[in-house]
């Protein structure tokens, strides 16, 4: 029995064909999706997952398509969809349990608004838990590792393992989930009362200032170096604003590349290693791009 009808006789979810990466990432670019299969609920995603590992299919695990590169060719594999998957969360004794398809923005206000402030850096970023978890999310000097307790995620048995902060190898946009097959469903926050609403509106507006959020983006593309941000590497490159064919770099935020029509992945990767070699010959500084590539 193929994925498609295992699917359809356990009654699983959705699989379906014709999807393209470019329908469902926000920098809008990337090639046919093999199978797109859609969860019905946790159960379901364990049950199919098994069968994706005991028939060694290869899948991707897509969030809010926030942070992903997908190239132009098809991707013969079945990329699975987990934006519609229901969430929630509880808190008990200053403990936060949220299931990882939390839309990460939403989090933050919702506990704003009832005064639980310190995730409050998760605000206005894009994307669900899972994904700001899988890179170690951050903003304003803040990151997910910061306040995580654990992760419970399915591995390739089909278990649910809880592994602890100190055993997630956080680092700078990276967690130990770039190296391990498996999904994150689920993660515990020690959280604080705080009252954040005021500051979690200030800092939207300083983004929608200092961010090209009208434009189709991945957010920064390259990390920064501990002694010059990204953004500065690009506009000493004269940078700012350069255009290949529809990739740009954003003339608002240097270090965003955008689409302004039909990018093709292809196009993204040209400006991408442009001003990696560039900012190498000119100024010896090796830019790593934070995004993923599928
Ligand atoms: C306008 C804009 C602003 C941004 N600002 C910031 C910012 O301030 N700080 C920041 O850190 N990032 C920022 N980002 C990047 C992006 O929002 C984050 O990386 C986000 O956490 C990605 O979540 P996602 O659901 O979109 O993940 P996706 O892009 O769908 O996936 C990213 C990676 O995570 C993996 N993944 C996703 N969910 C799971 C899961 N449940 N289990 C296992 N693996 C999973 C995917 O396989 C993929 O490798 C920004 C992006 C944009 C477009």
């Amino acid at each position: 029995m193929n994925f498609e009808e295992y699917i359809i006789k356990n009654d699983l979810g959705i699989v379906e064909k014709g999807y393209r990466f470019s329908e469902l990432t926000t920098i809008g670019c990337g090639g046919k999706i093999k199978l797109l299969y859609t969860p019905k609920d946790l159960p379901s995603l364990i049950q199919a997952f098994c069968f994706i590992e005991e028939n060694q299919l290869s899948f991707f695990p897509l969030g809010n398509g926030s942070n992903v590169l997908a190239l132009d060719h098809d991707y013969d594999g079945i990329v699975i969809h987990l934006r519609k998957m229901p969430y929630s969360y509880t808190i008990e004794k200053d403990i936060l349990d949220c299931s990882a398809f939390y839309p990460t923005s939403k989090l933050a206000y919702d506990l704003a608004f009832e005064e639980w402030g310190n995730l409050s850096f998760l605000g206005g970023i894009p994307g669900l838990l899972g994904g700001a978890i899988y890179n170690n999310s951050g903003a304003y000097k803040d990151d997910i590792k910061k306040h995580l307790i654990d992760v419970t995620y399915i591995n390739s048995a089909g278990n649910l393992i809880t592994i602890a902060n100190k055993d997630c190898a956080f680092g700078y946009r990276k967690s130990i989930f770039h190296y391990i097959d498996g999904i994150i469903i689920s993660a515990r926050f020690s959280v604080k009362k705080e009252k954040t609403i005021e500051i979690l509106q200030q800092r939207a507006m300083q983004r929608k200032l200092s961010q090209p959020l009208e434009s189709k983006s991945m957010g920064s593309i390259f990390k920064n170096n501990p002694l010059i941000p990204a953004w500065k590497v690009i506009d000493a490159l004269g940078m700012r604003g350069f255009h290949l064919d529809d990739a740009a770099v954003s003339a608002k935020h240097a270090n965003f590349i955008i689409n302004t029509g039909k990018a093709k992945s292809n196009d993204i990767l040209r400006l991408i290693e442009l001003i990696q070699r560039r900012s190498s010959l000119e100024f010896g500084i090796q830019l790593t791009y934070e995004i993923t590539i599928v």
